[in-house]
């Protein structure tokens, strides 16, 4: 039955679904035709021949004629009769006997055989295949995560058991493999023991499964995504190399990117010395200072390399004034951020934080506050059987009543997290009116969405898809920690040939591809050149650290391919 509704939803999908539209024009067409010549038919009866029919027989009398069939139970016996017979048939040969059988084979039967020739899903790679990524599980983070490997020329493999989903991804021009993710038949199948990586995007126990399964054939590193943070330790036992509990990370990342106090130097990436933090500006003697004026880089060593507002990555200017509300990202290493921690000095104190939803990513918000005494209200309609350390308000967070109640007037900061980005966007909306100074974090579950929670006025959002797939993309290119951002990639590139011995203003690589270089790697044991003056010569050996969108790093690997 199942198969049944498989091939009876090709027909709503894609160009099929369009000829759906085309063949029910074309049956109103010969509809409103019956219906024409079935009143000519009355018309002329009574007319020529003086004998009244009905408008029922009159279809009766068309449809037979049309389809040739004529039966010769009521036939005309004049002239003019004749003739309308005559048309009658013709246009029943045309419009019935041919146009139609010939749409209907055109327009669906043939494409249907041809799909169910052509995608036969792949149940085995090659097997020269290697160095393939091998993903489990198809959904909004590997997705994104599929992005970037594409980005970085990484082959990849997506295996699904769904028949449907193989076929929609090969139709995407994805490499897919067909088969059960902890059947070791379909593992074989993928090529498990020559991959380069296997990513478990599925619930903790089919991970548990794939980790034990695939251990039993190879030792292909696996990295798994767990709901469950204390399933961590019973996928590291199965064989998984990482566990990644992304719930968790991603609750600590909103509640550091909405409180002020203890995120201090929140360290987003590092290749090798260099480090990438960032930090907020509130809280620090920077506010409302130009760039120039604040002297990051005398007093610390560190370069600010970009400043975050209400979802926009801007290079600052000497003259940049420094908003309470948007983070610095600054580059350096590990000592110059501690100097910078001792001139940031003091935190504020008055800090309240309120967090909607208290789900695990909810909560994982609460514990991170917790931790750094700030203190914070959580709000759910309903409580949370898995959390005993919390005690939310229960009450829902659209009713701008619960929100007034809770606080949200006087409150610093809010988290909002919700599973559902309707109901976030409305969150973000309804609270930016009530509040219009607070600062406001949220999480978005589907990419897309994004961008309209900017526009609702979020001053941070943070996409499930988009962390979890950074976090995926260090993991295999090797890297210890973690990037995190929206729409912004800070990435490393060998010095391409081309550009050995020029100066980085020749190298004119910021107007052809909009990246900037963040630093300069040297082949020496010597620390990284931190945002080096146009005037650098880049030298043989040499690492670019660059900064941009992730279509700007496309541009820059289109053109400066070796
Ligand atoms: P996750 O574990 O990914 O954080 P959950 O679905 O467990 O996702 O968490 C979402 C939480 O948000 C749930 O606890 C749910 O009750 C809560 N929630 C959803 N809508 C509202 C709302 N309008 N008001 C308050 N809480 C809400
Ligand atoms: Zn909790």
């Amino acid at each position: 039955m199942k198969t049944f509704a498989a091939e009876l939803a090709y027909f709503f999908r894609g160009q099929a679904r369009k000829n759906i539209k085309i063949l029910t024009f074309y049956c109103s067409f010969l509809t409103l035709l019956v219906m024409t010549y079935a009143a000519l038919f009355r018309f002329l009866m009574w007319e020529l021949e003086g004998r009244d029919y009905s408008f029922i027989t009159g279809i009766y009398w068309t449809i037979t004629a049309m389809s040739t069939l004529g039966y010769g139970d009521i036939t005309f016996s004049s002239d003019p009769g004749f003739l309308f017979s005559a048309i009658v048939t013709l246009s029943g040969v045309v419009f019935m006997l041919i146009l139609l059988p010939f749409g209907m084979i055109s327009l669906f039967l043939a494409p249907w055989i041809e799909q169910r020739l052509r995608y036969r899903a792949t149940m085995a790679l090659p097997a020269e295949t290697s160095g393939h990524i091998l993903i489990f599980g198809f959904d909004s983070v590997t997705r994104t995560l599929t992005r970037h490997l594409q980005n970085r020329r990484t082959p990849f493999v997506i295996v699904s058991p769904d028949h449907e989903q193989a076929i929609a991804l090969e139709e995407e021009g994805l490499q897919v493999v067909y088969g059960t993710p902890t059947d070791a038949k379909a593992l074989r199948g993928a090529r498990v023991e020559a991959a380069g990586h296997i990513i478990a995007n599925l619930s903790d126990p089919e991970n548990t499964n794939l980790c034990l399964t695939a251990r039993s054939l190879c030792d292909t590193p696996i990295a798994t995504l767990v709901n469950e943070p204390e399933h961590q330790d019973l996928l590291r036992l199965a064989g998984a190399d990482q566990s990644i509990p992304l719930k968790n990370i991603l609750g600590h990342y909103l509640a550091s990117r909405a409180t002020t106090r203890g995120a201090l130097a929140h360290v987003l990436d590092s290749f090798g010395s260099l480090q990438i933090a960032e930090i907020p500006v509130q809280g620090t003697p920077f506010v409302g200072q130009t760039l120039a004026q604040a002297q990051v880089r005398q007093r610390t060593g560190l370069a600010v390399i970009g400043l975050w507002e209400r979802g926009r990555f801007t290079t600052p200017q000497a003259d940049t004034i420094l908003s309470p509300k948007a983070l610095m990202v600054l580059a350096g290493t590990a000592e110059q951020l501690k100097a910078l921690e001792k001139v940031t000095g003091e935190e504020e104190s008055e800090d309240r934080i309120l967090i909607l939803g208290h789900g695990r990513i909810g909560c994982a918000a609460a514990s991170f506050l917790e931790r750094r005494s700030v203190p914070f209200i959580l709000i759910d309609c309903q409580s949370n059987p898995d959390c005993l350390d919390h005690v939310a308000v229960i009450g829902d967070a659209t009713s701008p009543k619960v929100l007034r109640e809770s606080g949200i007037q006087e409150a610093k900061g809010l988290i909002v997290t919700t599973n559902d980005d309707s109901t976030n966007i409305f969150l973000t909306l309804a609270s930016r009116h009530i509040n219009p100074d607070i600062r406001i974090v949220a999480r978005a579950n589907r990419e897309e969405n994004v961008e309209q929670l900017y526009a609702a006025g979020a001053d941070f959002v943070v996409s499930n898809a988009s962390v979890g797939a950074n976090i995926l993309s260090n993991i295999i290119e090797g890297k210890e920690s973690i990037f995190l951002t929206e729409g912004i990639n800070v990435f490393r590139r060998d010095l391409p040939p081309e550009l050995i011995g020029k100066s980085i203003q020749d190298s004119r690589i910021r107007p052809r591809s909009g990246c900037s270089i963040v630093a300069l790697e040297r082949d020496d044991d010597q620390d990284p050149l931190v945002v080096p003056p146009p005037e650098t010569i880049l030298a043989k050996g040499m690492g670019l650290i660059l900064i941009g969108s992730p279509e700007q790093e496309q541009v820059f690997s289109r053109t400066f391919r070796h």
